[in-house]
């Protein structure tokens, strides 16, 4: 077992008055965020044994800090819930876990009270309203101790509720900050909700670095853009769409002090890459996942403009290889399933057995390495399409797809065909008119013959997750519906 002082308790020691967390209505020092956390894990520790899971169901509050520092010192485990999903989605989250107890945001309740069965519920507030007496001192973190269960966005099927250790959290952010560097004037601006593991992270990374997270309630592009330059931030994680919207919203550079923006969730449009390389945006690509505590590979910010498109390589603590169909390492240049290994990666998921310490993970992604190593995900797995024996990657036939001016949104899927097997067909959302002919024929020029959507299928919408990814095999079950 290996025990590390407690982060927030050790930076509060360090550094008590320097600025630890920062929202809209308050500021709070390293020294006020410990006692919060302090105050905050008695009230825990009143409430359900040590060793339990508890669930927190809210948004970027900054009491949801406060819960996330105090969970430890508790000994228990947070389930971290998605405030998007629906109460039956919940529901399921809630079985699945089986949390002693549920911390609610106020505004949430209702939904909190359809999916919490049998679960008692406190709310957030009254959890973390401030306290007269000063709290016990911190006890030290089990880096092997379950930290925080979050669920899988469920793109690829039901959602998975992967175990994170505080070992998978520590070596995340040592992991992150050998890449990337830290400065004395660092300030990470959170805007990525924070039961995702991106946005937990940057808590973790906030008490682990002793610099201050500047923390929004929810993504205002034109917000994001004045804190930027107001909260002098350095380093900002964001998602694709995320970034597009800051760009729409205001044509003006974003400030000299902004040394990185983090992207990462899902693939970067090229097009995306170039208009921020064209504009000086310092963007820095990573490919990550619940399972392995964020971040597993991450693009050098020296790199970032002679390596566009790919994710970089993997992080200091982080094994990287990737496997045949065969089951061989593949060669450089060649197509596998990326697998993972180390002490970031989770030991496993909730009612399933363990991954054993020296175990791959398997993350179900392709891609493939460069001669020097760098890495390019290509697709998920699960996606590929096969047609008389070639492989198709739908990414790459929705990235012909939205290099048109009048596609706002691609998604590719195969379907079954009598002759081939299966042929890739499109859905797409469009910002103008536009004939399924010209978009296949901007296809045809751009992708080799096999590659081109054989039908395009105009529609309002593409299924999406609560995360904003595409649901392929929802699509795929609608255009085959289509195509029947
Ligand atoms: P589920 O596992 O339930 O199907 P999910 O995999 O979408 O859902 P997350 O852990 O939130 O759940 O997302 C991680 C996935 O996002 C990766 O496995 C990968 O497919 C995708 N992804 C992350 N970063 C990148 C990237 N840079 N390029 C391409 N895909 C990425
Ligand atoms: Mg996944």
């Amino acid at each position: 077992m290996i025990h590390l002082p407690d982060w927030l308790a050790r930076q509060a020691a360090l550094r008590p008055n320097h600025p630890a967390l920062i929202g809209a209505e308050a500021t709070y020092t390293f020294a006020e965020l410990d006692r919060w956390a302090g105050a905050v894990a008695v009230r825990l520790g009143q409430s359900v044994p040590p060793g339990s899971r508890v669930a927190l169901l809210a948004r970027n509050r900054l009491a949801y800090a406060a819960v996330v520092h105090a969970a430890p010192r508790a000994g228990v485990t947070l389930v971290l819930l998605n405030t998007r999903l629906t109460a039956a989605e919940l529901a399921f989250q809630v079985r699945d876990s089986g949390p002693a107890l549920l911390i609610v945001e106020d505004e949430l309740m209702a939904t909190a009270r359809e999916a919490a069965g049998e679960t008692p519920i406190i709310t957030l507030e009254e959890l973390a309203a401030p306290a007269e007496a000063s709290p016990p001192p911190a006890p030290p973190i089990d880096l092997n101790a379950p930290h925080t269960i979050i669920y899988t966005s469920g793109t690829t099927g039901r959602p998975k509720g992967a175990i994170l250790t505080a070992g998978n959290h520590w070596w995340n952010a040592i992991g992150s900050m050998l890449n990337l560097g830290l400065r004395d004037d660092d300030r990470w601006l959170a805007v990525l909700p924070l039961f995702h593991v991106g946005g937990l992270s940057i808590l973790l990374r906030g008490v682990i670095y002793g610099i201050p997270v500047i923390l929004h309630e929810r993504f205002d592009p034109a917000l994001v853009r004045r804190d930027l330059a107001a909260q002098r931030v350095t380093i900002v994680s964001l998602v694709a769409v995320m970034l597009q919207r800051l760009l729409a919203v205001d044509p003006a550079p974003f400030p000299p002090h902004l040394r990185c923006v983090l992207l990462g969730g899902g693939p970067a449009p090229l097009a995306l890459l170039e208009q921020c390389a064209a504009r000086g945006i310092p963007v820095t690509q990573t490919y990550g996942m619940t399972e392995a505590a964020s971040q597993a590979a991450t693009l050098a910010p020296a790199e970032a403009l002679q390596r566009l498109g790919s994710a970089g390589k993997p992080l200091l603590p982080v094994e990287l290889r990737i496997v045949t169909p065969a089951g061989h390492d593949a060669a450089p240049g060649e197509v596998g399933e990326i697998c993972l290994r180390g002490p970031t990666i989770s030991p496993g998921y909730v009612g399933r057995p363990p991954r054993q310490p020296d175990e791959w993970l398997p993350t179900g992604d392709l891609g493939y390495l460069d001669g020097e190593g760098y890495l390019y995900v290509v697709d998920r797995r699960s996606d590929l399409i096969i047609a008389g024996g070639e492989n198709i990657y739908p990414a790459e036939v929705e990235a012909a797809l939205l290099s048109h001016p009048a596609v706002a949104e691609a998604g590719v899927v195969g379907v079954p065909d009598p002759e081939w097997g299966q042929r890739p067909v499109a859905a797409v959302v469009v910002r103008q008119p536009v004939t399924s002919e010209e978009l296949i024929a901007h296809c045809r020029a751009r992708l080799a013959g096999y590659k081109v959507p054989r039908a395009i299928v105009f529609v309002d919408e593409l299924p999406r997750t609560a995360a904003g990814k595409l649901r392929r095999h929802t699509l795929q079950r609608m255009l085959e519906r289509i195509n029947e």
